[in-house]
């Protein structure tokens, strides 16, 4: 059972979801472009 799995998008700091490689639907989307920041949104990419 994967602990604080990290969201595979190549620039959020967050930990995935249950039952998926990202912490939300924009990481999904965002996946494959490699953004500078990450704007899922989330307290831990935050800046
Ligand atoms: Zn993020
Ligand atoms: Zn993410």
């Amino acid at each position: 059972m994967p602990e604080n799995k990290k969201c595979a998008h190549p620039s959020c700091h967050c930990h995935a979801r249950d039952g998926s490689d990202y912490c939300s639907t924009y990481c999904e989307g965002e996946a494959e472009t490699a953004d500078i920041v990450c704007n899922c949104g989330h307290p831990a990419c935050g800046h």
